[in-house]
């Protein structure tokens, strides 16, 4: 790829570590300026140093926390007032497998904030600029428990509201050269799983995904157009058939009436 191609500038937030710190590295290679997000500037600006040196790349950072709501309109502003915005990759993320009834409330709408209301907010800061200038993309970073509960709902539930927020995403965009994925990793090894008082060692280890193996995969399907990227799925049929039975399922939830077999 040509470094005089203009990509444009990708915007990552969770760029301090893991997924989002490859995504970094992989777009800084493809010849993308960047914006990193995160908390720890030190980590960012370690980070943007090496990018610059490495790739020769514009790389800007902010410190930001997006479970916080000036920090998130902060951020709205630089990012929806920069023209050369091409990419927003909405990975900043927590987790947790918290049960409800001992959850720690206050830990729990920060999960919120930033899993679902500062990828909306981002979203929204973003999207009307790459309809305008008709090109670009967004790249939301879900979870494969987006559609298992058994971890806790807390975070199954901002996941899940990913995948559908997502797609639809995907219906407003159709039509312009605006491209939306949704990027569904399972199990991958990064900090995560500490931050979230997880052990990833005691998962088994033959279906722990690197975090540069997860990447490079999203970025195959980025380049494919898929609207749902789901590295660890072998065979995408599987996906296929889901998607199609979830749809056939919603067509038969509506009536006039209620069903027989409520009657009282
Ligand atoms: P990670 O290494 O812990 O990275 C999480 C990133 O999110 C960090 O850069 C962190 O930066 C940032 N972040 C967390 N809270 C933030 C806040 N309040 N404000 C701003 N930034 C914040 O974990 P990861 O695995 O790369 O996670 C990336 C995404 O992948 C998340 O959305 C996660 O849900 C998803 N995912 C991960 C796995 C897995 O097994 N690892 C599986 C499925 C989905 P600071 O701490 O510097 O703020």
């Amino acid at each position: 790829m040509s470094k005089n191609e203009n990509k444009g500038t990708a915007v990552i937030t969770g760029a301090s570590s893991g997924i989002g710190a490859v995504y970094a590295d992989r777009l800084a290679g493809q010849g993308y300026d960047l914006v990193l997000v995160a908390r720890r500037a030190d980590r960012l600006e370690e980070l943007a140093e090496k990018l610059r040196y490495a790739y020769r790349s514009k790389v800007s950072v902010i410190s930001a926390d997006l479970a916080d709501d000036e920090d998130v309109r902060r951020v709205e502003r630089a990012v929806s007032t920069d023209d050369s915005v091409t990419l927003l990759v909405n990975n900043a993320g927590l987790g947790g497998a918290q049960v409800v009834a001992t959850a720690d409330a206050d830990a729990a709408e920060r999960m919120i904030k930033v899993n679902v209301v500062a990828l909306t907010r981002l979203t929204r800061a973003v999207l009307p600029g790459l309809l305008a200038r008709n090109r670009g993309a967004i790249v939301n970073i879900a979870s494969v428990l987006a559609f298992d509960t058994s971890f806790g709902g807390i975070y199954s539930g901002t996941k899940a509201y990913v995948v559908n927020f997502t797609e639809a995403l995907q219906r407003e965009v159709a039509g312009t050269h605006v491209q939306v994925q949704v990027v569904l990793p399972g199990a991958t090894r990064t900090d995560f799983w500490e931050s979230a008082g997880s052990d990833i060692n005691a998962v088994p280890q033959e279906i722990v995904m690197a975090a540069d193996d997860l990447v490079d995969a999203a970025l195959v399907g980025l380049a494919r157009g898929e609207a749902v990227t789901v590295p660890g799925l072998a065979d995408p049929a599987k996906l296929d058939t889901f998607l199609g039975a979830r749809q056939a399922f919603f067509g038969s939830l509506h009536a006039d009436k209620p069903a027989a077999r409520y009657a009282a």
